[in-house]
């Protein structure tokens, strides 16, 4: 006897978690026609929504995670200029990928976006694979990219829940609940899926996302400008400023760092960190962590030594920068040092190469940002003499 079809809990919780007619046909129809109608009049341009293709699509999502879009554009040109399609992205060099990612930040993003350029090349005849199940198993893909990817190249049916749409789906839910628990995941996603059109699905994604990212703010959200305001509970009951709940964040940690420029016969020392470090695939200058303010010489060498196998000494302070990764606030003292003697690596895991190079060719190395800071600073040092 067949099995009688289990009832959809998703849509079930949402029902009872919501306010009269929130939610039900009427009102998603509403939703979907103001949400189209304000789009059409006040969607921002941008490069890639001039477009339709997967692969161009595919690279603005990925450096648009936790990167404004103000940044990333340039980004965004530069690359594609360089790598116009998947194929020449497969067939770059690691190092020359994360050159053009430099600035952008979490790393692991550029890498992995190489290591599935290669997949597709390989494996889907360098065309970008148009089914959910393929794109998700492309490396650093996961449902949020998937899903515009394919609902905005495509028009796939497929919902996206990514920081702006999670609070204006929040907001459009009035879901008081934490949205980045299990459960408020569950739901939130259910809610966006239930809201698509049957047509122009990415459409209504990129109108969801612009509503989030430039009226339902994250602090005072313009309730007045909105064009769901009259569908809104969460503006009806005023709880704007609790809704969606804020995320529990780890307190910040204070680190001192010292950055240490080696020089020898003209040319300075970089070190290429193990895919377990921070910044792992790019060049750095070598660093590490100091006892505090003014380590003194000892100190200095003996770090030095232990992580990169290089013995230097007159070392001299040259600045300190101030920089932020993740929760902790990191100040680091930057210094020169002269080379003495070096022994073989024996630290690949933080270390896996190190190269002596000419200022001049600085530019050609993908640098951590505060070494490119560094090195900008160094050689403005030198040639004031
Ligand atoms: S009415 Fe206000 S809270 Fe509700 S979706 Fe619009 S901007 Fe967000």
């Amino acid at each position: 006897m067949p099995l009688a079809r289990p009832a959809r809990r998703p849509k079930k919780a949402i029902r009872e978690s919501l306010l009269p007619g929130v939610g039900d046909s009427a009102w998603r129809r509403a939703l979907r026609a103001r949400l189209a109608a304000w789009y059409g009049r006040h969607a921002r341009k941008l490069p890639w929504r001039e477009t339709r293709d997967p692969y161009n699509i595919w690279i603005s999502e990925t450096m648009l995670q936790q990167t404004q879009v103000v940044t990333v554009i340039p980004y965004y040109e530069r690359f594609l200029a360089t790598f116009p399609t998947v194929t020449d992205l497969a067939g770059a060099d690691e190092q020359q990928v994360l050159r053009l990612w430099e600035g952008l930040g979490y790393y692991r993003r550029a890498r992995q976006l190489h290591q599935a350029a290669k997949v597709i090349r390989d494996y889907h005849g360098g065309e970008f694979p148009n089914s959910y199940d393929a794109v998700l198993a492309l490396p650093g893909v996961g449902r949020y990219t998937a899903g515009a990817v394919l609902s905005f190249a495509w028009d796939q049916r497929l919902p996206i829940l990514e920081a702006n749409t999670l609070r204006a789906v929040s907001r459009l839910l009035a879901y008081q609940s934490d949205p980045r628990g299990s459960e408020g995941q569950r739901l939130l996603w259910q809610a966006a899926e239930d809201w698509l059109p049957r047509r122009q699905a990415g459409r209504f994604n990129q109108a969801l996302m612009e509503l989030g990212s430039q009226v339902c703010l994250p602090r005072s959200p313009l309730c007045d400008k909105c064009p769901v305001a009259t569908l809104c509970p969460t503006q009806k009951l005023n709880l704007q400023d609790s809704i969606p709940r804020p995320p529990r964040r780890p307190a910040t940690q204070q680190v001192r760092e010292a950055m240490v420029v080696v020089r020898r016969r003209g040319q300075v020392l970089l070190v290429r960190r193990g895919a377990t470090a921070r910044w792992a695939g790019m060049w750095d200058f070598p660093r590490f962590e100091i006892s505090g303010p003014s380590p003194d010489e000892i100190e200095l060498r003996r770090s030095l030594d232990a992580l990169t196998d290089v013995d230097a000494d007159r070392f001299k302070p040259l600045t300190t920068l101030q920089h932020g990764v993740t929760r902790f606030r990191i100040t680091l003292d930057c210094f020169s040092a002269q080379y003495k003697a070096a022994a073989p690596l024996s630290r690949p895991e933080e270390i896996v190469e190190r190269r002596w190079v000419s200022p001049s060719a600085l530019d050609d190395y993908p640098l951590s940002v505060t070494a490119r800071r560094l090195a900008r600073h160094w050689i403005r040092e030198m040639q004031r003499g």
